[in-house]
């Protein structure tokens, strides 16, 4: 860590730590949402520059939009790239521009706030047109609207794949196509002013090892991009402008982290048995293709959730069945004969496919909306496209096929249905699949885990998705920061809902994993492992922890563990349980 002072006054704040590790470097500050636009009265004698100023931002703005159209040109193709065709001809109204102009002529305000106001004009008169071509149109100058305001602000690179070097990244919020661009090499911490620990963005960053810390609340607004910030991702701390004692401390926090981890990862190459021998499975959760490598090299079980959505998100284009079963058939190939488990399309809710809103159309209640299963058996050629996909890559290796948010055994049914439609299709083709890949379903939704005893009958797995789970359990909406600290996996009504699905499950003798962040979760680990879950899948960097810690324990003590959490009614007392549990494990040598 470089020891670099500069004149400013540290300053620590506080927020709530999601992914672990320790950075120190410059702040990025990522504007996704609304841009902040400044108000004030510029003076008579700078009146040409002011309007100069405008004309060298609709400028840079064309170039930049110019630019990406040439980029989804040669990536994607010449269709896609005419969406911003629409976005030019926004830059080339000259209503737009001119009465920008005159505004600022007749007011004498800073230009991006008659800018502004001219083009929030715009968006609402044509937000409010009944033709629905013409409605889009808002969304194409609200999109113009924002870069022309950052081009302004001097805020020009709004891209997190295009950080030019390493920074901090300090946003307000990150959605799931903005954390797709996200790159380990430039990324070097993730701080958001909103989100939780099961935000998407936070999920993309621990998967990469980058440090995150999320409900930072006004953050963005306190820092300056190319300030200095160390961000300690284990106790969710960001000290800005650090003094060079801080810097000392933190360096040695670091090298202690880091000898830790070394020590973890030369133990990961061990099985996961217990000390008393039973062994447990430990899976890789993943969103992209090439994370493969991730799940050998934290030598992995296999894959216990692909996150298929990813392939759909930072494209605005539905990705072809082909190209599909290319994706799916190099993981499976790669990690044979360990299972991947594929689950099928989660988009909506917190993942909503941004370069399509005609197929997401905003939702009031998107968590509880038109998401994952209810979207797919909606839009039955999308699904199709994507089972048939599946199918056809389950001949290379041992995939599984898992649905997310069933409600209930009628969904189930109809997912299935479509499943067997497929599968007569490919036979058609004489395209071979695996006869008898096993079908699961997420169990994320309170009335799936009511209904488990009935789901158990009709599909060959379980995996619990706590993430979900907890926030329609307990009412509380995962990237919501303000109700975070209320987020809790110890709540006796998570551990009676995971026991019970438990128990259904191996009642009709199949077998139950964990996907969700609980089940990566070190302390929670042994509590899961102890009411009888058979497998769990995390992030890959978090498994060597998760190995350690079951082969420094004894299932026997994690079940008494388990029993006797199940009997305490507060969830911070059940958590000190395991975190004693944990500790004393860890500790040991
Ligand atoms: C979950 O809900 O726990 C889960 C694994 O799915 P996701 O986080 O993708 O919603
Ligand atoms: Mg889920």
């Amino acid at each position: 860590m470089p020891l670099d002072s500069n004149d400013k006054t540290e300053v620590i704040l506080q927020g709530i730590p999601a992914s672990e590790g320790i950075a120190y470097g410059r702040v990025f500050v990522f504007i996704q949402s609304e841009v902040e636009v400044p108000h004030y009265q510029v003076e008579p004698e700078k009146h040409i520059d002011e309007v100069a100023r405008f004309d060298r931002a609709l400028v840079l703005t064309r170039q930049q939009i110019t630019g990406i159209q040439s980029e989804v040109e040669k990536n994607i193709g010449p269709e896609e790239a005419r969406i911003f065709d629409a976005h030019l001809m926004v830059l080339e109204d000259q209503a737009l521009i001119t009465e920008t102009i005159r505004e600022f002529e007749s007011t004498g305000l800073n230009v991006e706030t008659c800018f502004n106001k001219i083009s929030q004009r715009y968006i609402k008169a044509f937000a409010e047109i009944e033709d629905e071509y013409l409605r889009e149109r808002a969304s194409d100058i609200r999109d113009v609207a924002q870069r022309v305001l950052h081009n302004l602000l001097g805020q020009a690179d709004n891209s997190l794949s295009k950080l030019a070097d390493q920074r901090i990244v300090v946003a307000n919020d990150i959605s799931p196509s903005d954390s797709a661009g996200l790159d380990r090499s430039t990324a070097m911490a993730v701080v958001t002013d909103s989100g939780s620990k099961t935000s998407h963005a936070v999920i993309v960053a621990r998967s990469m090892k980058v440090p995150a810390i999320v409900g930072m609340r006004d953050l963005t607004k306190r820092v300056r991009k190319g300030d200095w910030a160390i961000v300690d991702g284990y106790d969710g701390a960001v000290i800005l402008n650090p003094s060079e004692s801080t810097l000392f401390r933190y360096g040695k926090i670091r090298e202690q982290k880091k000898s830790m981890e070394a020590r973890l990862l030369d133990a990961n190459r061990e099985p996961a048995v217990t000390l008393d021998g039973k062994k447990v499975s430990l899976m890789a959760n993943i969103e992209k293709v090439d994370e493969i490598k991730l799940v050998t090299d934290y030598n992995a079980d296999g894959v216990g959730l692909f996150r298929t959505e990813y392939l759909y998100l930072d494209t605005a284009r539905i990705p072809s069945e082909s190209e599909q079963t290319i994706a799916y058939q190099k993981v499976a190939a790669a990690l044979a004969p360990n299972p991947v488990i594929i689950r099928t399309l989660d988009l909506g809710g917190d993942k909503p496919m941004t370069g399509n809103p005609q197929l997401f159309p905003k939702e009031n209640n998107p968590f509880m909306g038109f998401r994952a299963i209810r979207f797919c058996l909606e839009h039955k050629d999308i699904f199709k496209d994507q089972l048939r996909a599946i199918l056809a890559a389950s001949a290379h290796g041992k995939i599984m096929l898992m649905y997310p948010m069933i409600s209930g055994a009628e969904e189930l049914a109809q997912a299935n249905a479509l499943l067997e439609e497929c599968k007569g299709e490919l036979r058609k083709r004489g395209t071979a699949f695996d006869e008898k890949m096993v079908v699961g379903t997420m169990i994320e939704i309170p009335s799936a885990a009511m209904t488990a005893d009935i789901l158990a009958e009709k599909c060959g797995f379980f995996s619990i998705g706590t993430n979900d789970l907890i926030q329609y359990l307990i009412a509380i909406d995962r990237v919501n920061d303000r109700i975070a600290h209320l987020y809790e996996p110890t709540h006796p009504a998570v551990l009676r809902t995971i026991k019970h699905v438990i128990d259904e499950a191996h009642r009709k003798g199949i077998k139950v994993g964990v996907c969700g962040e609980m089940g990566g979760d070190p302390v929670l680990a042994p509590l899961l492992l102890g009411m009888g879950i058979d497998s769990l899948s995390m992030t890959p960097p978090l498994i060597p922890t998760v190995r350690y810690l079951v082969r420094a324990m004894k299932m026997s003590d994690a079940k008494k563990l388990a029993t006797e959490a199940l009997k305490l009614s507060d969830p911070k007392e059940i958590h000190a349980l395991c975190l004693k549990f944990y500790r004393e494990r860890m500790t040991a040598e």
